[in-house]
């Protein structure tokens, strides 16, 4: 009996799409029904394993049948077919993500543009209607004592109807489109055409793609001898694609275009990746493996939702489609396959975290990962600095959540905006400037280059030449912590502690200025109690009257400030410790009100307080009370 069934919306809109495209690069058509057909066969392969009810076969293969006369292509596999709920589940419905993407990113408008998009994505099975104007799928799936037919013109609607199938598997027929003036459809039913791209799109597929294709061969004569141009012509079945999957094929034999090629159509991406490498182990462990950087990060890469992971094979059988162990959370931007035959066909996931063959690989791939970014860095630098933008923030954590213990492997990899320099970083290239008698790695938080250099902590140190690092990501001084130094170079944050920059006669002329302060010193601390932990004599400031620093091995106020971004409950809070530069003329003036005991002292240690928290970029205790003494002084002065 008939079952008429209308498409969902959302495919409704894919097939029109499909329907009127314009589209130049149609026959990617069948890269993807061959692909699925190999998908059917993996699933079939891959569930009879543990399956008793499906019998264990090994005549597996995909078979292409032309029908000239009727203008028909038939592609065929006796994967694991569909049940009659399947196939509304799946062909009624879009089920790939990248014809989801597909939808996301295109709009009708867009398609016209630029006719070749499409081919950027896996869209499917709907992609046949490019092709056809009629696509009658027949199938029969091992869970099913039936078997089903699936019909559509690919505008509304489809019809279901039951039919006799003999064996398991699927069998997809086009009636291909009428040929237009310039619109030829004839070349899908042409052996040479089918089997160019066959070689072109799918050679790499592990099952057999046969067809029937007429052989010649030079006529002879009663000599044995050629016949020129006469040919004896006999029809074989012919398979037309090598089988061995682009990762087994030898490094050398991979080109980086084929590369590039297989990474957008395996994992639905639009662009090139930024940069691919084929590896190839063999030792301890042996294995294959892709691997990808994405050029433009996926959009859920620091949500829940992504899924971080290679594509795993075991002796050439899909096992799953990302296995997390197999990259660690730091490079979770990763993608690529992994195929081994170190590991057994039957391994399940449950199982695959104790696997010690896994585990192996995994660490050799860590450090291969590793090597890439190494290798991309010193190779092209630019590069490797647009990679970091993207990116970088995963390897600060790398290190931070390992507690160092990364530190070595990551250390070299990091970038750091700095103060002298025009482009990125390394640490290593900071050290190799250092001047002689610097001591100290100079980091500085802040949300630009700029505002770090009108720090009025960088007063000494912009006279003294020293660069210092501009750390814009709340992760990044959690990071530093976490290395302690670099090649034995302390980091030093330029509005904490000491900075070491005074020679030995300044450090004396300090220590006898200190002493002789104290008592105005302590008179402000006192004024500032509660708010300030002390309030010292500067040794960083030369042109700036004052500055907000906090203690050395404490939280500093780039911690407190990324801590307060977190959801974590106790908010961390940075000591305030109020330094004021002795040879600035608010120094004087401000002593001098205490030499004369003013009673408005009280008002300008809180005037000079509020200033310096502003300037650290933290909000005022009492913005009133901050502009009337503000008010008050302004009045006394402009009308003097
Ligand atoms: P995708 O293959 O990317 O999931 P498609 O639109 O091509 O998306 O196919 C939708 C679904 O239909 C597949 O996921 C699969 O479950 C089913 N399907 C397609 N072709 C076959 C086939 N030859 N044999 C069995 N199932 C198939």
């Amino acid at each position: 009996m008939a079952e008429t069934k209308k498409f969902k919306t959302e495919s409704k809109r894919l097939l029109d799409l499909m329907v009127n495209s314009i589209y130049t690069n149609r026959e990617i058509f069948l890269r993807e029904l061959i692909s699925n057909a190999s998908d059917a066969i993996d699933k079939y392969h891959l569930l009879s394993l543990t399956d008793e009810k499906l019998e264990k076969r090994s005549d597996y293969e995909i078979h292409l049948y032309v029908d000239k006369k009727k203008r028909t292509l038939t592609i065929t596999d006796n994967g694991i077919g569909m049940t009659h709920d399947e196939l509304v589940d799946h062909l009624g419905t879009i089920a790939s993500s990248g014809s989801r993407d597909f939808l996301d990113k295109i709009s009708d408008e867009n398609l016209k543009k630029d006719a070749n998009i499409i081919g950027q994505f896996g869209v499917g099975f709907y992609s046949a209607f490019m092709v056809a104007k009629k696509v009658l799928v027949e199938t029969k799936s091992p869970f099913s004592d039936k078997a089903y037919s699936f019909a559509s013109d690919g505008t509304e609607s489809y019809t279901l109807n039951e039919i006799q199938k003999d064996g398991v598997g699927t069998s997809i027929t086009l009636f291909l489109r009428d040929n237009k003036d310039e619109d030829k459809y004839d070349e899908f039913l042409s052996e040479y055409t089918l089997e160019e791209l066959v070689k072109k799109y799918s050679d790499y597929i592990r099952y057999p793609i046969k067809m029937e294709v007429t052989e010649s061969t030079p006529k002879l004569d009663k000599d044995g001898k050629e016949i020129e141009n006469e040919f004896d012509e006999k029809k074989v079945i012919k398979t037309l694609n090598s089988m061995i999957p682009l990762w087994r094929k030898g490094k050398k034999e991979v080109s980086e275009e084929e590369l590039k090629e297989f990474y957008k159509s395996k994992f639905n991406d639009y662009d090139d990746p930024m940069r691919s490498a084929y590896v190839s182990v063999e030792g301890l462990v042996t294995y294959n493996a892709l691997l990808f950087i994405p050029s433009h990060a996926p959009y859920n890469l620091y949500s829940e939702s992504y899924e971080r992971g290679l594509k795993l094979y075991a002796k050439g059988v899909f096992i799953m489609d990302a296995c997390k162990d197999l990259v660690p959370t730091y490079l979770r931007f990763m993608k690529g396959l992994v195929d081994s035959d170190d590991l057994s066909l039957n391994i399940s996931r449950e199982m695959l975290q104790q696997d010690k063959q896994l585990k192996k690989i995994a660490d050799s791939l860590e450090k291969k990962m590793v090597g890439e970014l190494e290798k991309m860095k010193n190779g092209d630098a630019d590069k490797y600095a647009e990679f970091f933008k993207l990116y970088g923030v995963n390897l600060k954590y790398g290190i931070y959540e390992s507690f160092g213990s990364r530190k070595d492997t990551l250390k070299d990899l990091i970038l750091f905006t700095s103060v002298n320099q025009e482009k990125p970083i390394t640490l290593k290239q900071y050290v190799e400037a250092m001047a002689k008698d610097q001591k100290v790695i100079y980091y500085a938080s802040a949300k630009s280059k700029d505002a770090v250099k009108a720090m009025p902590q960088m007063d000494k140190l912009k006279k003294a030449g020293f660069d210092v690092l501009v750390l814009t990501e709340d992760i990044d001084e959690f990071m530093l912590s976490m290395m302690g130094d670099y090649d034995s170079k302390l980091f030093k944050n330029i509005n904490q502690g000491d900075l070491e920059i005074l020679s030995k006669e300044e450090e004396e002329k300090y220590n006898l200025l200190k002493d002789e302060k104290k008592p105005f010193l302590d008179k402000i601390k006192e004024l500032l109690t509660g708010k300030v932990s002390d309030v010292v004599l500067s040794k960083r400031l030369s042109d700036s009257a004052v500055c907000l620093v906090s203690g050395e091995g404490n939280v500093s106020f780039g911690m407190e400030k990324a801590i307060a971004n977190t959801q974590a409950e106790e908010k961390a809070k940075a000591d305030r410790i109020l330094e004021l530069n002795p040879n600035h003329a608010l120094f004087q003036a401000i002593e001098k009100a205490y030499d004369t005991n003013s009673a408005n002292l009280g008002e300008y240690a809180n005037l000079i307080y509020s200033q310096a928290l502003l300037i650290e970029g933290f909000p005022l205790e009492n913005p009133v009370e901050f502009a009337n003494s503000m008010n008050k002084l302004l009045i006394e002065n402009a009308s003097k």
